[in-house]
């Protein structure tokens, strides 16, 4: 007989970086979990070691079009290019993603009564003025440059939540998510991980955008996944947003500086022009994380986690890797 804490999950973007960490960590605990994936900017490879398992399923499909399932207990939705160089490829498909893909999977939730994971992001703080950043920060987002189709999708994301929540009742979670890396980045997804760590072990320039003074906080994979589902399964209902994130803040200089340090590497460092809109800090503040999911805290720091991505990426053959396609 089924053991009745199993459950039917559905993870949206679960052939992705994340997502397949997510499907490979639900399955291992036995539930009935369906990966839904247009491999835009995912992998099969990512989740090849669940497909022959009778609680894993693959679906290829769209989130900006409409998905029938029965008997959901959970959705993580996660689908949607996270790095600026994937979102901004085709932009409006990404606002898109962010917004029709919401919808879709909030009705679905509604209709399987499901408890609905929004993927959200601290970019909805856009630049920020407030440091660190507290939930209830409003955020300095511009709504015209190149970073808004995600941003301002993401920010549509949350406001389709709660209209969702207060309109028909659905069961909403929605977790702000900070630099997160890990293995089964995408290797050239342009983010300041993926970048630094394949630069330096083929002894390449390492390329600093602008000064490297500026300041992100990385999250290790498992920290963040661990929140996720404390948050899917928190019972006092709450709804979030929740900051989740490593709140050890680092220069993206300094980053260079350990990576080149880890691997040994001779690589120079070389300085590029800044992005459009780049955010000067970011920095979470995960107080209200603590205290909603049972003490939460990431327990991974940097160099553990650099080491581990850093030993993901040597074994990685790079000429299997292709840029995205629409
Ligand atoms: P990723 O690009 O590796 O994964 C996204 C996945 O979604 C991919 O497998 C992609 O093919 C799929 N996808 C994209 N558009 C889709 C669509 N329309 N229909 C179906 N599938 C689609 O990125 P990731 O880092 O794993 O991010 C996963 C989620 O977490 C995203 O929603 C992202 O916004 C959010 N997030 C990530 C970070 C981070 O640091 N990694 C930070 C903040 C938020
Ligand atoms: N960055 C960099 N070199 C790179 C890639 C990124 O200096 O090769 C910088 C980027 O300008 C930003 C930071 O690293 O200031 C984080 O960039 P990423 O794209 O990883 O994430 P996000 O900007 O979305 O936080």
């Amino acid at each position: 007989m089924a053991d009745i804490q199993f459950k039917r999950i559905l993870v949206t973007g679960g052939a992705g970086f994340l997502g397949s960490h997510l499907c490979t960590r639900l399955v291992g605990e036995g539930h009935d979990v369906i990966c839904v994936d247009n491999l835009f900017t995912g992998q099969k490879s990512n989740v090849a070691h669940l497909m022959d398992k009778d609680n894993f399923e693959f679906i290829r499909h769209d989130i900006r079009e409409p998905l029938q399932l029965e008997g959901l207990d959970q959705i993580y939705n996660l689908a949607c290019p996270a790095a600026p160089g994937h979102y901004q490829w085709d932009p409006i498909g990404t606002m898109k993603t962010c917004i029709l893909g919401a919808i879709n999977m909030l009705d679905l939730a509604k209709y399987n009564g499901a408890t609905i994971l929004q993927a959200s992001t601290s970019e909805c703080y856009g630049d920020p003025l407030v440091h660190p950043q507290t939930e209830d920060y409003r955020g300095n987002v511009s709504c015209t440059g190149p970073r808004a189709c995600y941003d301002e999708g993401k920010r549509a994301a949350e406001t389709l939540f709660f209209d969702h929540n207060r309109m028909h009742g659905t069961k909403i979670r929605i977790v702000r998510i900070f630099n997160t890396y890990g293995p089964n980045l995408h290797p050239y997804d342009g983010r300041v991980v993926s970048n630094f760590i394949r630069q330096a072990l083929a002894g390449e320039d390492i390329t600093i955008y602008g000064d490297g003074q500026q300041t992100r906080s990385f999250q290790y994979v498992d920290d963040l996944i661990e929140a996720m589902i404390r948050m899917v399964n928190n019972e006092d209902d709450f709804t979030g947003p929740v900051n989740t994130g490593n709140p050890h803040e680092f220069t993206i200089r300094e980053l260079a500086d350990i990576v080149i340090r880890l691997t040994n590497s001779e690589s120079k460092i070389v300085h590029m022009p800044a992005p459009v809109d780049d955010p000067v800090m970011r920095r979470p503040d995960i107080t209200l994380a603590k205290e909603k999911l049972g003490g939460w805290e990431p327990t991974i720091q940097l160099e553990e986690g650099l080491v581990k991505t850093i030993e993901y990426f040597a074994n990685l053959d790079l000429t299997k890797w292709r840029p995205p396609t629409k």
